[in-house]
């Protein structure tokens, strides 16, 4: 397990884009297992989840056909029905009835997801006679699902993110998560940190971006931090076994799985070389998150709290680059003027403007010719309202001047329309 706290690595493998996938554990088994059918939720989580211990779980069998989950209730809710007639041949009416079921939600528009509730939908149309279940999706799914579920007389909702959804009694928080598909959603219920993932996170693989259905590598990334800023610990996969504990760091490896496909990098690298080549991306969001693994290996380490504390500064989180610069102050000479030029930029960020220039002032005394300090000492003058003072400075003069002139440029470009001759 060395190797994985050293470096950023593809934890998890990749799955070829644009496929639907099955488990690991699914691909490495030669003989195919008899399925287990309907399980309690509660006999296959080793935490026990309140409100979910009646949940039942029809794990995924082959690659056409994704988890299903069944909340139980005043009503029942499916959570991705799947694409198996024979999953509900088990479950109606022998330990439900069609009836019940009141809401079904996607997931995504995958047809290995979103097919059963179609079949559903028209296999119990008679029991159905008396109110169909509400299908709820995201607004970029596929219209084609949409219509359909409204010519069998459903109703649709569609999602965006954002909303509290009441499910079978419990209220579950949507998050849109798209990457692997442009109409990805989560749900998450912060009281028992579990969160329905779809396909966004598996254990031991990736999904990757489907194309077709408008998945992107940038968007993975927007989608995994969304479920990296919430407290999980169990996570209900659309395919393979459900994680708990531990979802989070399932939902990092899926990340750093990511980043590294980002990268285009195959072999492990150093956490550090990693922030450095995302930082370089523009992803400094992504460096700071190798930065953080980089420290947590070694806290000492200058390189990072450097590049972490120049990431945090661009991303306009001042108050956390000012945290990392006093670190680092701590770690090397007081007499560092990337410090204090860090320092100043994070004080010039949050509006102490009298602080900042004491700050450029340090590095000026190190290095009276450093330009940065310079420009944004010039910066803090004039947002201090000391304008005169800041045009004395001429870096930061020209760089005004400079800017000023651009925008005079930009107002007053000739019309393409008129030849040079009629004007
Ligand atoms: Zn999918």
């Amino acid at each position: 397990m060395k190797e994985s706290d050293d470096r950023l690595h593809d934890a998890i493998s990749f799955e070829a884009q644009g496929a639907e996938m099955s488990s690991v554990s699914d691909v490495e088994q030669s003989e195919e297992p008899k399925h287990p059918g309907w399980l309690r939720l509660a006999d296959v989580l080793k935490l026990p989840i309140p409100g979910l211990e009646d949940a039942l779980f029809f794990p995924s069998f082959e690659t056409q056909t994704s988890n299903i989950y069944v909340m139980p209730g005043t009503y029942l809710t499916i959570v991705d029905p799947g694409n198996d007639y024979t999953a509900f041949m088990e479950l109606f009416p022998v330990r439900a009835k069609p009836e019940e079921v009141r809401k079904i939600v996607l997931t995504h528009g995958h047809f290995d997801h979103a097919m059963g509730a179609l079949e559903f939908l028209r296999t119990y149309r008679d029991a159905l006679a008396g109110g169909r279940p509400e299908l709820i999706l995201h607004e970029g799914g596929p219209a084609q699902i949409k219509e359909t579920a409204k010519e069998y007389g459903s109703s649709v909702t569609e999602v965006r993110g954002g909303e509290i959804l009441e499910l079978s009694g419990v209220p579950w928080e949507v998050i849109y998560t798209p990457g692997h598909t442009i109409d990805g959603i989560s749900l998450y219920h912060a009281p028992t940190k579990t969160v329905f993932s779809g396909d966004m996170v598996l254990q031991n693989a990736v999904a990757g971006p489907d194309p077709k259905a408008g998945g992107r590598l940038d968007q993975y990334l927007f989608g995994l931090k969304a479920l990296l800023s919430k407290d999980i610990e169990t996570v209900l996969p659309g395919h393979g076994p459900v994680v708990s504990p531990g979802g989070r760091k399932v939902i990092e490896e899926t990340y750093e799985s990511v980043m590294m496909k980002i990268l285009g990098v195959e072999k492990p690298i150093p956490w550090i070389q990693g922030a450095m080549a995302l930082a370089q991306k523009g992803l400094l969001e992504e460096a700071v998150f190798c930065c953080d693994k980089e420290m947590a290996r070694s806290p000492e380490d200058t390189k990072s709290l450097e590049l972490k504390a120049v990431c945090l500064n661009d991303l306009g989180r001042s108050r956390e680059a000012l945290d990392v610069l006093e670190k680092l102050q701590l770690l090397r000479s007081a007499d560092d003027s990337f410090v204090h030029v860090g320092k100043g930029y994070a004080l010039l960020g949050l509006g102490q403007y009298d602080e900042s220039i004491k700050c450029f002032d340090a590095a000026l005394r190190i290095r009276p010719d450093l330009n940065e300090a310079l420009v944004y000492k010039g910066m803090a003058l004039h947002l201090a309202g000391k304008h005169d003072e800041a045009m004395e400075i001429e870096p930061f003069r020209t760089e005004f001047m400079g800017r000023f002139k651009e925008e005079l440029l930009r107002n007053r470009k000739p019309n393409p329309n008129k030849s040079e001759a009629q004007s």
